[in-house]
């Protein structure tokens, strides 16, 4: 088999990545393990340009929120299916300073396109929010089971696909390129989030797993909006609401825990004016996050065919199109990707 990429992982990373590639015109095959992976399956597909409890403009924001709703719109478009859910989220203001300096906010160019309105009074009775808040543009959430699911049987329909375990191994280099039992590409990629930790070629990448747990509950207050503060709180279409998530560094393999629930109830009955709720489903996954927080972009020192895309930590949704793109310049221009984010940046 003669293919151009060999892709290891078809979660946010590889599926962005080999799309690209695909469009691009080169031949792929992407090797994933759909029922062990340990992340992209579970997070709740937020993408949001104000994060953190400061409320300041996400790393980026500028060059990776143009990219992320046309990326995800052509794949619905191309897969015939809906998976992108464009919702404002409203977040609201903990004090009266902080509402003032969202209004000053308001008035600048940088902020403008991710603001829909400012709220100075209540603007939800069900919601803890006496100083009013702000609903913010250009955020929403992804459907990540039916995007991963609808994308897999499109490479199957390609024959770009295969459900199986990646074994490094069995991994030889060409003249051209790399062998990989019958499969002769010119390059490989490991997309495979934590699965990369035991590869021999990036084994000194300074990966962080962290831990995230996250809720599902029913509440009665369901509005069109995601309600974020602490916690998020996302109407899911089937009339569930998604929240969480907790972040540990440590019990990486312990699954759902007591204590993480509870953080979560306790953020969640600050935000809202009832306690009542009832659970439905509680889930864990592990985030391929690094030390430094920035993805991990590049080719091996020394193997020139080797290549890394991983690294995206607790934002691989908005981070992926904008950071396939650059990746995708690396494998078919040899354009190096910014220092900030190349794997080369690590000895
Ligand atoms: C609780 C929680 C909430 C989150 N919420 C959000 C959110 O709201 N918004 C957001 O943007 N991000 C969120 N995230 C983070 C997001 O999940 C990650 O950024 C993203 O999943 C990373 O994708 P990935 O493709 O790099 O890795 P993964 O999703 O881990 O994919 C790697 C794939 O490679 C496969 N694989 C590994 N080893 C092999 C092998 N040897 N052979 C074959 N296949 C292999 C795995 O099975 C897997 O399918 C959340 C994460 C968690 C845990």
């Amino acid at each position: 088999m003669e293919i151009d990429f060999l892709l290891i992982g078809q979660g946010l990373a590889g599926t962005a990545l080999s799309y690209r590639l695909l469009k691009a015109g080169r031949k792929v095959l992407v090797m994933d393990l759909p029922h062990e992976n340990q992340s992209s399956r579970i997070a709740a597909g937020l993408y949001n340009p104000i994060t953190g409890k400061k409320m300041v403009k996400t790393w980026k924001g500028d060059v990776l929120f143009p990219e992320i709703e046309p990326f995800y719109e052509q794949l619905e478009k191309e897969l015939e299916i809906n998976f992108l859910y464009k919702k404002a989220i409203y977040r609201p203001f903990l004090s009266i300073e902080e509402q003032n300096e969202w209004m000053g906010y308001s008035g600048e160019e940088g902020f403008q396109a991710y603001f829909q309105e400012i709220f100075q009074q209540t603007h939800f009775p069900e919601v803890v929010n006496p100083y009013g808040g702000i609903l913010l543009a250009q955020s929403g959430y992804l459907d990540i089971p039916t995007y991963l699911d609808t994308y897999r049987d499109y490479l199957i329909r390609l024959d770009a696909y295969r459900e199986e375990r990646y074994d490094e191994e069995f991994l030889m280099f060409t003249e051209t390129g790399v062998r990989y039992k019958e499969i002769n590409a010119k390059g490989i990629v490991y997309c495979n989030g934590l699965g990369t930790m035991g590869s021999k070629y990036f084994s000194n990448a300074p990966f962080a797993p962290v831990k995230g747990e996250i809720l599902d509950i029913q509440q009665d207050f369901v509005p069109d909006e995601i309600i974020n503060r602490g916690v998020f709180r996302i109407p899911l279409s089937n009339g569930n609401l998604r929240v969480g998530s907790t972040y540990t560094w440590h019990d990486l393999d312990s699954g759902p825990t007591e204590r993480a629930k509870e953080e979560i109830f306790e953020k969640l009955d600050k935000l809202m004016v009832s306690n009542e709720k009832v659970l439905v489903a509680h889930r864990t996954g592990i985030r391929p996050a690094t030390k430094d927080r920035k993805p991990f972009l590049g080719k091996h020192p020394e193997f020139s065919s080797v290549y890394i895309f991983n690294g995206f930590g607790a934002k691989g949704v908005s981070l992926t199109p904008y950071f396939s793109k650059v990746m995708t310049d690396l494998l078919l221009n040899n354009q190096n990707p910014e220092k900030e984010v190349n794997i080369s940046r690590w000895k």
